[in-house]
């Protein structure tokens, strides 16, 4: 069993990023990220963070607005405005989820498309679905697809089962997978939770990926001998052993699938790694189309 794990595909991606970095500071410009936060949800607040501290490292421009939780729609609409006519940001995120009261596709129509790094605005979905490589594609579902390429496994041809058919990871992943470019051409199965007889569908994936939010939710009778497992899950469990009484699990009960694979990620330290890898390449790549590279 080969373990895929996410640090040294996103080295690789830092790396390249580097390489574009330098390019662009030649030609004058300077990659700027804006993260947007509403609330004081503790598990977005750490996301936000870790992908302040990224841009940071990587010598980007960063820029966190913090809003409070009960924040309206039209404050929220003019932040986006602003940072789309801020010409120091190439790339805006808004972390998901936001307060309920809030209306998040509006929001995220709002984005210019061309600084949508999280490629949810539907120009970009739309570009992923005709396979237009000039859009940016959502950035766990191009991590998936990155760790599968770099770890040589061929997808042409295979049937991948995708578990979960959010927008945010199934559904693109789905796209990206039956797409025609490279880590693609697969023959691809979107399961859900009104799937029928679930283990008998997944048993038939040679690549299977598990998008769920339930943890250790795919056990050994949902994957055949031989097959590669991805695991998009990050759920957060009680274990009194651990230090803070929780520690992070997939969806994949990973001590006892493992062994029937060929490869599978670990959480953490697999496709987690990877989403904020992708959001950097993205957000450098906004940057290049806006400096004509
Ligand atoms: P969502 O809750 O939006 O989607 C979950 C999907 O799983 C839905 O399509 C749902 O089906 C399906 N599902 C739920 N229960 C079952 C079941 N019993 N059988 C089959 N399918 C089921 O979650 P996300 O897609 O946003 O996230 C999925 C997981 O990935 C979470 O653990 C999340 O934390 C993690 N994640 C990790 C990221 C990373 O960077 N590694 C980034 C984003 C998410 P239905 O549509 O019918 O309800």
């Amino acid at each position: 069993m080969k373990l895929i794990e996410g640090a040294p595909i996103a080295e690789l991606v830092y790396r390249e990023c580097l390489v574009s970095f330098e390019e662009l500071k030649a030609a004058g410009f300077l990659p700027g990220l804006a993260v947007v936060l509403v609330g004081d949800d503790p598990a977005s607040k750490a996301y936000v963070a870790s992908k302040d501290r990224k841009c940071r490292e990587l010598g980007m421009h960063s820029v966190k607005i913090e809003k409070p939780e009960n924040s309206t729609q039209e404050e929220l609409l003019a932040v986006i405005d602003e940072l789309n006519a801020d010409e120091a940001i190439h790339g805006i995120l808004v972390q998901m989820p936001l307060p309920r009261h809030l209306d998040e596709e509006e929001i995220i129509r709002r984005i210019d498309p061309g600084k949508d790094v999280d490629g949810l605005h539907p120009v970009n979905l739309g570009k992923l679905a005709m396979d237009d490589s000039s859009g940016f594609a959502p950035c766990t579902p191009s991590g998936c697809q990155r760790m599968l390429i770099e770890s040589g496994i061929d997808t042409v041809g295979k049937h991948v089962v995708i578990v979960g058919r959010s927008l945010l990871v199934g559904k693109s992943l789905a796209l990206l997978m039956m797409g025609k470019g490279k880590g693609a051409n697969a023959t691809v199965t979107v399961a859900h939770s009104r799937t029928k007889d679930l283990p008998s569908l997944t048993r038939q994936a040679d690549i299977l990926v598990a998008a769920i939010g339930i943890p250790r939710f795919i056990g050994p009778e949902h994957v055949k001998d031989g097959a590669v497992v991805i695991d998009v899950g990050i759920n957060r469990i009680d274990d009194a052993n651990s230090r803070g009484g929780t520690r992070l699990v997939g969806d994949v009960d990973f001590d006892r699938v493992a062994g029937k694979c060929e490869a599978i990620t670990p959480v953490p330290g697999g496709v987690g790694r990877m989403t904020i890898a992708m959001l950097m390449a993205n957000t450098i790549r906004a940057c290049r189309q806006k400096a004509g590279l």
